[in-house]
């Protein structure tokens, strides 16, 4: 039966009018952070990957919203019932997919918080703490990632709409009146080019479609054997296409990629940018945050002569989800592209209106949890978390290049391995790996996830939970190893019997 078919008696019912009572939100407030506490606590007794069947929770919900408020007790026992089961815990240690990353305490008590004030920072007198705290903090971070001072920050929400935004200024920057009259139905426009490695996040071609630039306008390429963009390729390519009359006018380049975390070598794309006077947004959405740690800054080297730069605190400095700053150096584009004041905002104090810098209206508080952080585990608890993710992804890249069944197939600046099995006598090397993978994940003991180097299935473990530890890494080997292990037997088994 379903769980809300039954009529339950009310203990705390909603009061007719107003908020939950002050004793029942106290109550269930402390229940609350006892519950996230005791999560925490237990949180490696959970499989990592939600093992649900696709639809399970939909099916298990009710169709209608309760005609009447329920107590919210019971609605919490489902949390434990329905939601729980259907989570796929980033927060484990020993997720490893993707990018693996994580919140910390004080960053919950950050959104918690934020979620009190419910603060809609559009302009200044809306939200003088969310604009101000917002500049203070990000300039904290540009300090701790060594960024020179002409680099103003912004918050938006990810990555993919900080790439945008950027894309959209460096646009306003050619003063094509783009603003205005668009860019459907001229003829007066070139072709207008943006260029990317092949190994940039799809986010890049989002923003080329939805600035409605197309995808005719977005090139890729090419990049070395260490997954880098070749600055010789990127030259030719603009001259190519400045020979056909396009108008090449920006290039993204990348630190620390999302398949290889491979460092596009902006010191040499620079002056290409340079010469052309085209705009340099640096995607460092997950490598901006080892840039704190001082003897990995250096993977920014350049960026002081980039126009724009995206790092994600959500990604790697241990911020819940979401919180991505921009860094512009031209945040005069930025307005110019987007301030647009209707009447009813229209206000005369000289102060920062953060609707002014981009597409959204009301933004979120989101410094505050990246403040907390900051104030509570100080730059140096920041930096030697960072280092610590680094030292264990070089660890167990040191036993994989021991080991004589596993190679390495990309190199570790920062804390992501790229590795396969490559047991002696297998043929197809990319469904064994994929097998050890899907099998490791179906377990629930670990999540790890691939991509494709030089056309080799390459598994990918990335390390930077707040709460990982060595342990955790040599769990994974032994999981991997024994994996393999089972695998082979099998199916030497299997050729015996045919
Ligand atoms: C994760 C990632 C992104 C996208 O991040 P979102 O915040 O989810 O949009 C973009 N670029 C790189 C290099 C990334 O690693």
């Amino acid at each position: 039966m379903k769980n809300h078919e039954k009529p339950v008696e009310q203990k705390t019912p909603a009061p007719k009018f107003g908020d939950m009572p002050k004793e029942d939100f106290r109550r269930y407030g402390h229940e609350l952070i006892d519950w996230i506490a005791d999560y925490f606590e237990n949180i490696e007794q959970f499989p990592v990957l939600a093992q649900i069947e696709p639809n399970w929770l939909k099916n298990n919900l009710p169709n209608s919203a309760p005609v009447t408020g329920e107590d919210f007790a019971k609605v919490l026992a489902d949390v434990d019932k329905l939601i729980l089961p259907s989570v796929t815990h980033w927060n484990h240690p020993n997720f490893h997919g993707l990018f693996s990353t994580s919140t910390s305490s004080v960053g919950i008590f950050g959104e918690l918080l934020s979620a009190a004030f419910d603060m809609k920072a559009m302009l200044w007198r809306t939200s003088p703490a969310s604009t101000e705290l917002e500049e203070v903090v990000l300039d904290w971070l540009r300090q701790m990632m060594g960024l020179n001072e002409g680099l103003k920050g912004i918050i938006y929400d990810t990555a993919s709409v900080s790439t945008l935004h950027a894309i959209a200024a460096a646009r306003e920057g050619l003063n094509l009146s783009i603003r205005e009259i668009g860019m459907s139905g001229r003829d007066d426009l070139p072709l207008l080019r943006v260029y990317t490695s092949e190994q940039a996040h799809s986010s890049v071609e989002k923003a080329v479609l939805l600035l409605g630039l197309g995808q005719k306008s977005l090139v890729k390429i090419a990049t070395d054997e260490k997954f880098r963009m070749i600055p010789d390729k990127l030259r030719e390519a603009i001259e190519e296409d400045k020979t056909n009359g396009y108008l090449p006018f920006c290039v993204v380049a990348t630190v620390g990629t999302t398949s290889t975390t491979s460092i596009d070598p902006i010191p040499e794309i620079v002056p290409i940018c340079e010469e052309n006077a085209m705009w340099l947004h640096v995607d460092a959405a997950y490598a901006g945050s080892a840039a704190i740690v001082p003897e990995l800054q250096s993977c920014l080297k350049g960026c002081e002569r980039a126009d724009s730069l995206v790092t994600n605190p959500h990604k790697w400095l241990f911020t819940p989800f979401d919180l991505s700053v921009l860094y512009c150096r031209h945040l005069d584009l930025l307005k110019r592209a987007f301030s647009l004041v209707p009447e009813y905002l229209k206000t005369n104090e000289t102060v920062t209106n953060q609707m002014d810098y981009g597409i959204q209206l009301g933004r979120r508080f989101r410094s505050l949890k990246l403040w907390f952080i900051m104030r509570y585990f100080g730059q140096k608890g920041m930096i030697e978390r960072i280092r610590e993710h680094c030292r264990l992804a070089k660890l167990l890249a040191s036993w994989i290049e021991e080991a004589e069944d596993w190679e390495i197939l990309a190199p570790v600046p920062f804390a992501l391995v790229c590795f396969r099995a490559c047991p002696q006598g297998v043929k197809d090397l990319d469904a064994l790996n994929e097998k050890i993978m899907n099998e490791i994940n179906a377990s629930g003991e670990a999540y790890i996830s691939h991509t494709k180097l030089n056309g080799k299935f390459t598994l990918r473990v990335s390390i930077g939970n707040i709460r990982v530890e060595e342990r955790h890494i040599e769990k994974l080997w032994d999981l991997l190893n024994g994996k393999l292990k089972e695998i082979s037997r099998k199916g030497a088994k299997n050729a015996k019997e045919e």
